[in-house]
């Protein structure tokens, strides 16, 4: 502004007070349906008192607030399409925050992977909740409102198993880094829900001992289905796994059905995982 010039009037006129009514209402509004809870600090301070009186560990970060942080996540998966009810309430149950670094408990339910360590991460919320729902589609998991016996393949930090373990009947989960596999175990130690298995070794080979499985859930993408795989897949099982797809020049989710007739594959969306590795470490 050059010297000597006058300033210019304001475009509006600031409100001044006190306001009309009308200038009051009409603003923003909370969505209809959404229940408001002027009761929550009495809800909370019930439930601190309660977890102290059980000398229960607070979660530094997150404290009390973890059900409300992992409601919104559940609402959020919801609105992206995720129907199956038994997946949101996992997702609902499921502590994400106790599976990452304490330093990145604040971000543990944001929609995005973190890592865990040894150049591996968990996987997105999003991702994760669609492979499950995507499971839930099998012909076995449709007949039975479960995932019945289930194979993991990458353990990672544990935090998947958790929720398989309340989606399936059965669980096995392969991890082929020992380090890993420690840590999956440390996590998991005080959340053993029903028949979860951790196992030390490659997945690629599948788990012999518990075969057929309904249900098979890769974490780490490979160039070709491994072989053990298909063998140990029950009929009316699903498989979903993220591939190299030749056709796209990436990876993508394929799906794979064992019908009596045979084996069905689909591929669906894009996807980036950590990649499949052989042999152990
Ligand atoms: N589901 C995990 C995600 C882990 S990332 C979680 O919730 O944290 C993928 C994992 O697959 C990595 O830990 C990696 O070490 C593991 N992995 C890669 N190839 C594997 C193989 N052949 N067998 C078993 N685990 C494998």
């Amino acid at each position: 502004m050059t010297r000597g010039t006058p300033p210019a009037p304001p475009a509006s006129r600031p409100p001044r007070f006190p306001l009309a009514l009308k200038q009051v209402s009409g603003g923003t509004r909370a969505p209809v349906g959404e229940v408001l809870r002027p009761q929550a600090p009495l809800q909370h301070a019930a439930a601190t008192a309660a977890q102290q009186a059980a000398g229960r560990h607070q979660p530094s970060g997150l404290g009390l607030d973890s059900a409300a942080v992992r409601q919104r996540m559940v609402q959020r998966l919801h609105a992206d399409g995720i129907r199956v009810d038994a997946v949101l309430q996992a997702f609902a149950t499921v502590e994400r925050h106790r599976f990452v670094d304490t330093a990145l408990a604040t971000q543990a339910y944001e929609d995005t992977s973190l890592p865990i360590g040894l150049s591996q991460t968990i996987s997105k919320p999003s991702v994760v909740a669609r492979m499950l729902a995507l499971l839930f589609d099998g012909a076995t998991a449709r007949a039975q409102g479960h995932l019945g016996r289930v194979l993991e393949v990458g353990t990672g930090c544990g935090y998947q198993a958790a929720l398989l373990a309340l989606l399936g009947r059965s669980v096995v989960s392969i991890e082929r880094l020992k380090a890993l596999h420690d840590k999956a175990r440390e996590n998991l130690a005080e959340h053993r829900h029903g028949d979860l298995r951790l196992v030390y070794g490659d997945g690629r080979l599948g788990h012999p001992p518990r075969a057929p499985f309904d249900s098979i859930i890769a974490a780490a993408g490979g160039e070709d289905l491994p072989a053990a795989w298909l063998e140990q897949l029950a009929i009316g099982g699903r498989l979903v796994a993220p591939m190299q797809d030749a056709a796209r020049g990436g990876q993508g989710l394929l799906v794979v059905d064992r019908r009596p007739e045979g084996l069905q594959r689909q591929w669906l969306d894009a996807v980036h995982f950590v990649p499949l590795k052989s042999g152990a470490a």
